[in-house]
């Protein structure tokens, strides 16, 4: 995956990135699909090394596969080389434990600078997260698949819906345009997708 064009594109980017875990992050919902203990499995046989690294995936207690979406790991890698851009979780999962040693166990935890995990309303996550940051609403961007949780667009927080394939960075790159279009800042480039972002944005 190659790094989101608005990362290296010089115009401005939101100070805080906050993504939700459960289908968002992972396809699926880690209070209902995954069964405790959660484990890595063990690792491949040592000699012949796969063609392309697998995707980072858990086994629960039943062994059923839990994946992260193919494009978590690089996007997390990528934006955790931007400057002055930190990242967040915003997850009103009713399995908090859970989900950090989910994160935890893929390794993803050390991409975020602020973790919100607990239930209720992602107004309350984003108080929080303004509180611990110091970053108002206004410069913060938001990734979450259900459409309940754009009531934080009422605090000012820019909301882009995530689809069936997690946050790629197309997503990305039109999350953040319609970011700076939103705040009227440069680099908000014109066009259809970023169009349907933008009204997301702004309900
Ligand atoms: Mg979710």
């Amino acid at each position: 995956m190659d790094p989101p064009k608005t990362l290296t594109d010089t115009h401005p980017l939101p100070k805080l990135i906050i993504f939700d875990l459960d289908f968002t992050l992972w396809p699926y919902w880690i209070d209902t699909h995954a069964i405790p203990p959660l484990r890595l499995p063990p690792p491949p046989p040592p000699p012949p090394p796969p063609p392309s690294s697998p995707l980072p995936t858990l086994l629960d207690a039943t062994n059923t596969p839990l994946p992260l979406y193919p494009a978590t790991l690089p996007l997390l890698a990528h934006l955790a080389s931007a400057s002055g851009v930190r990242l967040a979780v915003a997850s009103r999962t009713h399995t908090p434990a859970l989900a950090l040693q989910a994160l935890d166990l893929y390794n993803v935890r050390q991409y975020f600078d602020y973790l919100e995990i607990y239930p209720g309303s992602k107004t309350r996550h984003m108080h929080r997260l303004r509180e611990k940051s110091g970053v108002e609403f206004r410069d913060m961007l938001f990734f979450d698949d259900e459409r309940r949780n754009r009531d934080v667009c009422g605090l000012g927080v820019w909301f882009v819906l995530v689809g069936e394939r997690g946050v790629g960075g197309g997503l990305f790159d039109r999350g953040v345009r319609g970011w700076r279009g939103g705040v009227g800042v440069a680099g908000a480039e014109e066009g259809k997708e970023v169009v349907e972002v933008v009204e997301v944005g702004l309900i």
